[in-house]
Protein backbone atom coordinates (compact mmCIF):
# COMPACT_ATOMS: atom_id res chain seq x y z
CA UNK A 1 0.00 0.00 0.00
CA UNK A 2 0.78 3.51 -0.42
CA UNK A 3 -0.09 5.91 2.62
CA UNK A 4 -0.43 9.42 0.97
CA UNK A 5 0.00 12.51 3.76
CA UNK A 6 -2.30 15.85 3.47
CA UNK A 7 -0.29 18.87 2.10
CA UNK A 8 1.24 20.26 5.11
CA UNK A 9 1.75 17.41 6.70
CA UNK A 10 4.04 17.77 9.67
CA UNK A 11 7.98 15.71 9.73
CA UNK A 12 6.43 14.28 13.18
CA UNK A 13 2.89 12.81 11.57
CA UNK A 14 5.50 11.34 8.75
CA UNK A 15 7.28 9.27 11.78
CA UNK A 16 4.31 8.31 13.57
CA UNK A 17 3.08 6.97 9.97
CA UNK A 18 6.74 5.12 9.40
CA UNK A 19 6.49 3.90 13.38
CA UNK A 20 3.35 2.00 12.58
CA UNK A 21 4.51 0.23 9.28
CA UNK A 22 7.51 -1.18 11.22
CA UNK A 23 5.35 -2.07 13.74
CA UNK A 24 3.84 -4.47 11.24
CA UNK A 25 6.70 -6.00 10.22
CA UNK A 26 7.27 -4.29 7.40
CA UNK A 27 9.49 -2.02 5.63
CA UNK A 28 8.88 1.86 4.55
CA UNK A 29 10.27 4.39 1.66
CA UNK A 30 9.31 7.80 2.26
CA UNK A 31 9.23 9.86 -0.79
CA UNK A 32 8.94 13.61 -0.66
CA UNK A 33 7.21 15.25 -3.60
CA UNK A 34 6.97 18.94 -3.92
CA UNK A 35 3.44 18.87 -2.89
CA UNK A 36 2.77 15.72 -1.08
CA UNK A 37 4.75 13.41 0.84
CA UNK A 38 4.07 9.76 0.41
CA UNK A 39 5.20 6.38 2.62
CA UNK A 40 5.34 3.56 0.61
CA UNK A 41 5.29 0.60 2.32
CA UNK A 42 7.13 -2.42 1.32
CA UNK A 43 6.02 -5.95 1.71
CA UNK A 44 3.12 -8.20 2.30
CA UNK A 45 0.52 -5.95 3.74
CA UNK A 46 -2.30 -7.82 2.73
CA UNK A 47 -3.43 -8.85 5.60
CA UNK A 48 -2.23 -6.06 7.60
CA UNK A 49 -5.42 -3.61 8.65
CA UNK A 50 -4.62 -0.64 6.18
CA UNK A 51 -7.48 1.15 7.48
CA UNK A 52 -5.57 1.73 10.63
CA UNK A 53 -3.83 4.05 8.62
CA UNK A 54 -6.94 6.31 7.40
CA UNK A 55 -7.70 7.60 10.73
CA UNK A 56 -3.99 8.76 11.38
CA UNK A 57 -3.33 12.38 12.15
CA UNK A 58 -1.59 13.83 8.96
CA UNK A 59 -2.83 10.86 6.66
CA UNK A 60 -5.29 11.79 3.60
CA UNK A 61 -5.65 8.43 2.08
CA UNK A 62 -4.29 4.64 1.63
CA UNK A 63 -3.94 3.51 -1.84
CA UNK A 64 -3.78 -0.30 -1.87
CA UNK A 65 -1.67 -1.92 -4.10
CA UNK A 66 -1.53 -5.96 -3.61
CA UNK A 67 -5.33 -7.15 -3.85
CA UNK A 68 -6.36 -8.04 -0.65
CA UNK A 69 -7.16 -12.07 -1.83
CA UNK A 70 -3.86 -14.16 -2.94
CA UNK A 71 -4.77 -17.34 -3.96
CA UNK A 72 -7.92 -16.44 -6.06
CA UNK A 73 -5.23 -13.99 -7.72
CA UNK A 74 -3.57 -14.24 -11.22
CA UNK A 75 -0.04 -14.18 -8.50
CA UNK A 76 -0.86 -18.05 -8.29
CA UNK A 77 -1.52 -18.51 -11.98
CA UNK A 78 -2.74 -17.58 -15.10
CA UNK A 79 -5.24 -20.05 -15.86
CA UNK A 80 -6.99 -22.55 -14.08
CA UNK A 81 -8.69 -25.49 -15.37
CA UNK A 82 -11.01 -27.24 -12.97
CA UNK A 83 -12.37 -30.83 -13.24
CA UNK A 84 -16.29 -31.54 -13.11
CA UNK A 85 -15.64 -34.48 -10.72
CA UNK A 86 -13.74 -35.39 -7.43
CA UNK A 87 -10.71 -36.02 -9.07
CA UNK A 88 -9.36 -37.91 -6.29
CA UNK A 89 -11.97 -40.18 -5.69
CA UNK A 90 -13.64 -40.64 -9.06
CA UNK A 91 -10.85 -40.87 -11.82
CA UNK A 92 -12.67 -40.95 -15.44
CA UNK A 93 -11.02 -41.32 -18.82
CA UNK A 94 -12.58 -38.17 -20.13
CA UNK A 95 -13.06 -35.95 -17.52
CA UNK A 96 -15.39 -32.90 -18.14
CA UNK A 97 -13.53 -29.79 -17.40
CA UNK A 98 -14.27 -26.11 -16.91
CA UNK A 99 -11.32 -23.64 -17.45
CA UNK A 100 -10.27 -25.57 -20.47
CA UNK A 101 -11.05 -24.75 -24.32
CA UNK A 102 -13.89 -26.17 -23.99
CA UNK A 103 -16.85 -23.98 -22.67
CA UNK A 104 -18.55 -26.63 -20.35
CA UNK A 105 -22.89 -26.81 -20.31
CA UNK A 106 -24.55 -27.88 -17.31
CA UNK A 107 -27.76 -27.68 -18.13
CA UNK A 108 -31.33 -29.26 -16.06
CA UNK A 109 -34.00 -28.10 -14.05
CA UNK A 110 -34.28 -25.48 -11.26
CA UNK A 111 -35.43 -28.27 -8.90
CA UNK A 112 -35.66 -31.87 -8.76
CA UNK A 113 -38.99 -32.43 -8.98
CA UNK A 114 -39.62 -36.55 -10.12
CA UNK A 115 -37.94 -39.35 -11.52
CA UNK A 116 -39.36 -38.81 -14.87
CA UNK A 117 -39.33 -35.36 -15.12
CA UNK A 118 -35.39 -35.53 -13.72
CA UNK A 119 -34.61 -38.19 -16.56
CA UNK A 120 -36.47 -36.64 -19.42
CA UNK A 121 -34.54 -33.51 -19.34
CA UNK A 122 -31.03 -34.87 -18.28
CA UNK A 123 -31.54 -37.39 -21.49
CA UNK A 124 -32.39 -34.89 -23.66
CA UNK A 125 -29.70 -32.15 -22.48
CA UNK A 126 -26.79 -35.12 -22.76
CA UNK A 127 -27.96 -35.35 -25.97
CA UNK A 128 -27.71 -32.17 -26.94
CA UNK A 129 -24.35 -31.50 -25.73
CA UNK A 130 -24.15 -30.61 -21.73
CA UNK A 131 -21.49 -32.11 -19.93
CA UNK A 132 -22.91 -31.68 -16.61
CA UNK A 133 -26.81 -31.82 -14.97
CA UNK A 134 -27.91 -28.91 -12.62
CA UNK A 135 -31.10 -29.93 -10.28
CA UNK A 136 -31.55 -28.44 -6.77
CA UNK A 137 -32.70 -30.88 -4.27
CA UNK A 138 -31.95 -28.50 -1.44
CA UNK A 139 -34.02 -24.78 -2.81
CA UNK A 140 -32.89 -21.62 -0.88
CA UNK A 141 -36.75 -19.90 -1.31
CA UNK A 142 -37.50 -16.53 -0.58
CA UNK A 143 -40.46 -17.58 0.71
CA UNK A 144 -40.71 -20.15 3.39
CA UNK A 145 -44.56 -21.73 1.55
CA UNK A 146 -42.48 -22.22 -1.43
CA UNK A 147 -41.37 -25.92 -2.39
CA UNK A 148 -38.24 -26.33 -0.64
CA UNK A 149 -36.81 -29.20 -2.32
CA UNK A 150 -36.65 -32.87 -2.69
CA UNK A 151 -34.08 -33.31 0.38
CA UNK A 152 -32.17 -36.40 -0.12
CA UNK A 153 -34.55 -38.21 -2.31
CA UNK A 154 -33.84 -35.60 -5.11
CA UNK A 155 -30.01 -36.18 -4.92
CA UNK A 156 -31.04 -40.01 -4.78
CA UNK A 157 -32.45 -39.59 -8.60
CA UNK A 158 -29.64 -37.10 -9.34
CA UNK A 159 -27.18 -39.77 -8.90
CA UNK A 160 -30.09 -42.41 -10.95
CA UNK A 161 -29.26 -39.55 -13.90
CA UNK A 162 -25.72 -38.92 -13.11
CA UNK A 163 -25.80 -43.23 -14.31
CA UNK A 164 -27.59 -43.15 -17.12
CA UNK A 165 -26.12 -40.44 -18.63
CA UNK A 166 -22.82 -40.21 -17.41
CA UNK A 167 -23.39 -36.31 -16.99
CA UNK A 168 -21.47 -34.44 -13.62
CA UNK A 169 -24.03 -33.89 -10.57
CA UNK A 170 -23.77 -29.77 -9.98
CA UNK A 171 -26.18 -29.44 -7.19
CA UNK A 172 -26.59 -26.70 -4.14
CA UNK A 173 -25.54 -27.37 -0.72
CA UNK A 174 -27.49 -24.59 1.56
CA UNK A 175 -25.97 -25.45 4.80
CA UNK A 176 -22.55 -26.63 7.08
CA UNK A 177 -24.56 -29.80 8.06
CA UNK A 178 -25.55 -30.48 4.45
CA UNK A 179 -22.15 -30.45 3.22
CA UNK A 180 -21.53 -34.63 3.42
CA UNK A 181 -24.62 -35.34 2.49
CA UNK A 182 -24.87 -33.65 -0.45
CA UNK A 183 -21.10 -34.19 -1.55
CA UNK A 184 -22.52 -37.75 -0.97
CA UNK A 185 -24.13 -37.91 -4.16
CA UNK A 186 -23.14 -34.79 -6.31
CA UNK A 187 -20.02 -34.34 -8.32
CA UNK A 188 -20.25 -30.88 -8.13
CA UNK A 189 -21.18 -28.72 -4.29
CA UNK A 190 -23.40 -25.49 -5.69
CA UNK A 191 -22.48 -22.71 -3.09
CA UNK A 192 -25.62 -20.72 -3.97
CA UNK A 193 -25.84 -16.27 -4.32
CA UNK A 194 -27.29 -16.29 -1.15
CA UNK A 195 -24.83 -18.04 0.69
CA UNK A 196 -21.78 -16.37 -0.60
CA UNK A 197 -20.84 -14.81 2.32
CA UNK A 198 -22.05 -17.86 4.64
CA UNK A 199 -18.09 -18.24 6.02
CA UNK A 200 -19.11 -21.39 7.82
CA UNK A 201 -20.55 -22.74 4.71
CA UNK A 202 -17.11 -21.73 2.38
CA UNK A 203 -14.80 -23.18 5.05
CA UNK A 204 -16.44 -26.21 4.96
CA UNK A 205 -16.68 -26.82 1.21
CA UNK A 206 -12.85 -25.72 1.00
CA UNK A 207 -12.07 -28.74 3.38
CA UNK A 208 -13.57 -31.28 1.27
CA UNK A 209 -12.16 -32.58 -2.36
CA UNK A 210 -15.33 -31.89 -4.37
CA UNK A 211 -15.53 -29.08 -7.05
CA UNK A 212 -17.00 -26.16 -5.76
CA UNK A 213 -19.13 -23.61 -8.08
CA UNK A 214 -19.60 -20.47 -6.62
CA UNK A 215 -22.05 -17.72 -7.38
CA UNK A 216 -21.69 -14.51 -6.84
CA UNK A 217 -24.16 -12.82 -4.42
CA UNK A 218 -26.93 -10.78 -5.34
CA UNK A 219 -25.43 -7.56 -3.88
CA UNK A 220 -21.40 -8.63 -3.65
CA UNK A 221 -18.74 -6.58 -5.53
CA UNK A 222 -16.37 -8.81 -7.37
CA UNK A 223 -13.71 -8.02 -4.72
CA UNK A 224 -16.01 -9.78 -2.04
CA UNK A 225 -16.88 -12.34 -4.59
CA UNK A 226 -13.13 -13.72 -4.85
CA UNK A 227 -12.77 -12.98 -1.18
CA UNK A 228 -15.85 -15.84 -0.78
CA UNK A 229 -13.50 -17.75 -3.25
CA UNK A 230 -10.73 -17.30 -1.05
CA UNK A 231 -12.40 -19.01 1.56
CA UNK A 232 -12.58 -22.08 -0.13
CA UNK A 233 -9.40 -21.99 -1.43
CA UNK A 234 -7.12 -21.10 1.75
CA UNK A 235 -9.02 -24.64 3.19
CA UNK A 236 -7.79 -26.61 0.84
CA UNK A 237 -10.01 -26.82 -1.81
CA UNK A 238 -7.99 -25.61 -5.35
CA UNK A 239 -11.35 -26.58 -7.55
CA UNK A 240 -13.60 -23.27 -7.17
CA UNK A 241 -15.43 -22.18 -10.02
CA UNK A 242 -17.08 -18.63 -10.28
CA UNK A 243 -20.20 -17.84 -11.18
CA UNK A 244 -21.82 -14.85 -12.35
CA UNK A 245 -25.96 -14.96 -11.84
CA UNK A 246 -26.73 -11.46 -12.20
CA UNK A 247 -27.03 -8.54 -9.43
CA UNK A 248 -29.71 -6.69 -7.50
CA UNK A 249 -30.61 -3.48 -9.83
CA UNK A 250 -33.24 -0.70 -9.97
CA UNK A 251 -34.29 -2.55 -13.51
CA UNK A 252 -37.68 -4.36 -13.71
CA UNK A 253 -37.67 -6.08 -16.70
CA UNK A 254 -35.19 -8.39 -15.50
CA UNK A 255 -35.13 -10.67 -12.47
CA UNK A 256 -31.45 -9.91 -11.92
CA UNK A 257 -29.08 -7.93 -14.21
CA UNK A 258 -26.73 -10.00 -15.97
CA UNK A 259 -23.84 -8.42 -15.44
CA UNK A 260 -21.25 -10.35 -18.15
CA UNK A 261 -18.48 -7.39 -18.00
CA UNK A 262 -17.65 -9.19 -15.03
CA UNK A 263 -16.62 -12.00 -17.09
CA UNK A 264 -13.52 -10.79 -18.55
CA UNK A 265 -12.82 -8.61 -15.78
CA UNK A 266 -12.74 -11.50 -13.10
CA UNK A 267 -10.66 -13.22 -15.92
CA UNK A 268 -8.17 -9.94 -15.43
CA UNK A 269 -7.67 -9.99 -11.95
CA UNK A 270 -8.42 -13.84 -11.12
CA UNK A 271 -6.89 -17.17 -12.51
CA UNK A 272 -10.26 -18.82 -11.56
CA UNK A 273 -13.02 -20.17 -14.60
CA UNK A 274 -16.05 -18.33 -14.96
CA UNK A 275 -19.50 -19.61 -15.47
CA UNK A 276 -22.21 -17.78 -16.56
CA UNK A 277 -26.31 -18.36 -15.52
CA UNK A 278 -28.26 -16.22 -17.68
CA UNK A 279 -31.23 -18.21 -16.20
CA UNK A 280 -31.24 -16.51 -12.89
CA UNK A 281 -29.29 -13.81 -14.62
CA UNK A 282 -32.47 -12.29 -16.52
CA UNK A 283 -35.34 -14.28 -15.02
CA UNK A 284 -36.84 -14.51 -18.50
CA UNK A 285 -36.82 -17.68 -20.93
CA UNK A 286 -36.97 -15.53 -23.92
CA UNK A 287 -33.62 -13.61 -23.20
CA UNK A 288 -31.27 -16.71 -22.30
CA UNK A 289 -30.78 -17.91 -25.83
CA UNK A 290 -28.84 -14.21 -26.15
CA UNK A 291 -27.24 -14.10 -23.35
CA UNK A 292 -25.69 -17.41 -23.86
CA UNK A 293 -23.75 -16.15 -26.76
CA UNK A 294 -23.03 -13.11 -25.29
CA UNK A 295 -21.69 -14.82 -22.25
CA UNK A 296 -19.69 -17.12 -25.30
CA UNK A 297 -18.61 -14.11 -26.66
CA UNK A 298 -17.38 -12.60 -23.31
CA UNK A 299 -15.05 -15.33 -22.64
CA UNK A 300 -17.17 -17.66 -20.43
CA UNK A 301 -15.30 -20.94 -19.36
CA UNK A 302 -19.29 -22.59 -18.87
CA UNK A 303 -22.99 -22.11 -18.66
CA UNK A 304 -25.61 -23.17 -16.36
CA UNK A 305 -28.54 -23.29 -18.01
CA UNK A 306 -32.93 -23.91 -16.53
CA UNK A 307 -33.51 -26.78 -19.16
CA UNK A 308 -37.48 -28.00 -17.95
CA UNK A 309 -39.49 -30.21 -19.82
CA UNK A 310 -42.84 -28.19 -19.02
CA UNK A 311 -41.88 -25.00 -17.98
CA UNK A 312 -45.38 -23.68 -17.30
CA UNK A 313 -45.86 -26.79 -14.61
CA UNK A 314 -42.07 -26.39 -13.16
CA UNK A 315 -42.23 -25.79 -9.41
CA UNK A 316 -39.65 -23.49 -9.35
CA UNK A 317 -38.46 -21.15 -11.72
CA UNK A 318 -40.25 -21.85 -15.09
CA UNK A 319 -40.66 -18.59 -16.12
CA UNK A 320 -36.60 -18.61 -16.53
CA UNK A 321 -36.71 -22.21 -17.64
CA UNK A 322 -35.69 -23.14 -21.61
CA UNK A 323 -37.28 -26.40 -22.84
CA UNK A 324 -34.79 -29.11 -24.27
CA UNK A 325 -35.80 -28.06 -28.03
CA UNK A 326 -34.88 -24.53 -27.13
CA UNK A 327 -31.72 -26.06 -25.33
CA UNK A 328 -30.74 -27.57 -28.87
CA UNK A 329 -31.14 -24.75 -30.90
CA UNK A 330 -29.04 -22.63 -28.78
CA UNK A 331 -26.44 -25.38 -28.59
CA UNK A 332 -26.58 -25.23 -32.41
CA UNK A 333 -26.02 -20.88 -31.85
CA UNK A 334 -23.53 -20.97 -29.46
CA UNK A 335 -20.68 -23.40 -31.05
CA UNK A 336 -20.58 -21.24 -34.01
CA UNK A 337 -20.07 -18.05 -31.28
CA UNK A 338 -17.78 -20.43 -29.74
CA UNK A 339 -15.88 -20.88 -33.35
CA UNK A 340 -15.11 -17.37 -33.15
CA UNK A 341 -13.56 -17.24 -30.52
CA UNK A 342 -11.31 -20.31 -30.98
CA UNK A 343 -13.01 -22.16 -28.39
CA UNK A 344 -15.32 -24.90 -28.25
CA UNK A 345 -18.65 -26.34 -27.02
C1 LIG B 1 -30.49 -21.81 -8.70
O1 LIG B 1 -29.45 -22.09 -9.33
O2 LIG B 1 -31.60 -22.31 -8.92
C2 LIG B 1 -30.38 -20.73 -7.68
C3 LIG B 1 -31.22 -20.67 -6.66
O3 LIG B 1 -29.37 -19.89 -7.94
P1 LIG B 1 -28.89 -18.54 -7.18
O4 LIG B 1 -28.24 -19.01 -5.91
O5 LIG B 1 -27.92 -17.95 -8.16
O6 LIG B 1 -30.09 -17.69 -6.96
MN1 LIG C 1 -33.47 -21.47 -10.17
Amino acid sequence: MVVVMKSGSTPRQVEHVINLVREMGLKDHVIVGTERTVVAVIGNDRFKDRSVFESVEGVEKVVPILAPYKMASKEVRERSVVPLVDAKTQPRVAVPQVGGKRVAIIAGPCSVENKSQLLEIAHAVKEAGAVGLRGGAFKPRTNPYSFQGMAEEGLKLLAVAREQTGLAVVTEVMAVEQVELVGRYADVLQVGARNMQNFNLLSAVGEQSKPVLLKRGMSATLEEFLLAAEYILSRGNTNVMLCERGIRTYEDYVRNTLALAAVPELHRVSHLPVIVDPSQGTGKSYLVDSMCRAAVAAGADGLIIEVHNDPEHALTDGAQSITPVQFGEMMASIRRIAAAVDRDV
